[in-house]
């Protein structure tokens, strides 16, 4: 990315660069020599599991579906809406599940991110709604509020022209407006765990004629801390219902809410192995701190790192890298642990939107957790993470959607000597 020149900026003190840069990715300042650093000081991670320069392409043999829509028990209306919205072909998730809960069965459906959930749960409610209207039937849980909002798109989208009606109970919105539209009777309650609750405490809610009850991207739920709100919320319903859940992987909290909440599910995984093949793996090395930041800067100035996470170990140290970037007319935003939910919202936000020049986003793992991060040119690992697992995580946040993505592992190395 190229630096917010402001007038009269020359702050910086770092030395210009050599004539052009020496291939690869260490700083054209001092060197190293990769054969020296076989250990990385602080992750204890052999530090050859960073690097994969030999990227797989992707797979490129599409899914071939045993089903149609129209295979389906699906309304005509609804499939007309598919028609228009260009939905020809079941994903694989939607092939393998929409059958099965249109038969009324508990489901648990796992598929990466961007695999169609929305629909794999939403056209058989949609289905079922056609013939049982009662208002409140539907409750749909989904994690943030962007989620929540594209989960009521999509709804709408489908259902259009068969008169149903949904509520959309988000944090941040008025809730006046939530408590009427509850009282209007909707079919489908759509809403994030927190306001879900609110809304029942304060009596605007009734979940006693709930039939479907669907939790969405039940990980991300869980990482973001709603478990207890979830439970708080199933207590609510009726036992006899029917259960879907969806989640890009099944973790110990998924497992443990899926045992009590569910009646015999089937469970339906699609998921693929983790995309690290396809992204370009690199480490750079440095020396000391301060040269571990002006390699940084020098990175970050190339007009290819466009959209950047940076993964830091620590909530100060995230903070103050952050306002070190900014300082040097790098704008970023920080997310971590001393910030509240919604000030990690604000600052995703700023990072996401294309009129703010904020191109940076500093995080820890934590905070980085249950974030609709958007695709990210490079993802930078400015403390290498402790745990592989970590490290997967990380990096999973670039190279979607076909595009490549590159993740970058900073290294500790020895000193250089003097006379190099
Ligand atoms: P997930 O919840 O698995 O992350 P989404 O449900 O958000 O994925 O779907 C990702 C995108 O793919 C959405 O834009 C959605 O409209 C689109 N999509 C889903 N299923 C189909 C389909 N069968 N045909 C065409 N587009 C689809
Ligand atoms: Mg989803």
């Amino acid at each position: 990315m190229y630096r917010q020149s402001r007038p009269g900026d020359n702050r910086r003190t770092r030395s210009p660069r050599p004539n052009g840069g020496s291939g690869g990715y260490r700083s054209n300042r001092s060197g190293g020599n990769r054969g020296n650093y076989k250990k990385n000081t602080k992750s204890n991670i052999d530090y050859r599991k960073f690097i994969n320069k030999a990227i797989a392409k992707e797979e490129d043999t599409p899914y071939v579906p045993e089903n149609t829509f129209h295979d389906f028990k699906i309304s005509p209306q609804t499939l007309a809406n598919l028609d228009f919205m260009k939905f020809t072909t079941p994903s694989e998730i939607q092939d393998r599940t929409i059958g099965m809960s249109i038969d009324g069965k508990d489901v648990i459906g796992l598929a990466n991110t961007g695999t169609g959930k929305t629909a794999a749960f939403l056209l058989p409610i949609i289905t079922k709604l056609t013939y049982d209207r009662t208002g409140s039937g539907v409750l749909i849980l989904a994690p943030t509020r962007e989620l929540a909002q594209q989960i009521d798109a999509e709804f709408k989208r489908f259902s259009a022209g068969q008169k149903l009606f949904s509520a959309l109970l988000i944090g941040g919105a008025n809730i006046g407006k939530q408590i009427q539209q509850l009282k209007r009777n909707p079919q489908i309650i759509i809403g994030t765990p927190g306001r879900v609750q609110d809304l029942i405490r304060r009596k605007a809610l009734r979940l006693s004629s709930v039939h479907t009850f669907v939790l969405d991207e039940a990980d991300r739920m869980c990482d973001m801390g709603f478990e207890k709100d979830i439970r708080g919320i199933e207590a609510e319903l009726p036992k006899d219902r029917q259960t879907l859940c969806y989640s890009a992987t099944m973790t110990p909290s998924v497992r443990s809410i899926v045992a009590e909440f569910m009646r015999d599910p089937e469970m339906v995984s699609v998921v693929r192995g983790t995309s690290n093949e396809h992204i370009e793996q690199d480490v750079v090395y440095f020396n000391d701190k301060e040269h571990k930041i002006d390699t940084l800067i020098e990175l970050l100035e190339k007009a290819e790192f466009e959209k950047v996470i940076i993964f830091g170990e620590t909530k100060f140290g995230v903070q103050r890298l952050a306002d070190r970037l900014s300082n040097q007319n790098l704008p970023a935003v920080a997310i971590h642990g001393n910030k509240s939910q919604s000030q990690r919202e604000k600052a995703l936000h700023k990072f996401k939107k294309e009129s703010v020049p904020v191109n940076v986003l500093v995080a820890t793992d934590v905070a980085a957790r249950g974030l609709d991060i958007p695709n990210v040119s490079h993802v930078i690992n400015f403390d290498a993470p402790k745990m592989y697992d970590d490290y997967v995580h990380r990096i999973g946040r670039t190279g979607r959607a076909g595009k490549s993505g590159i993740a970058l592992t900073f290294i500790q190395g020895r000193k250089q000597p003097q006379n190099r």
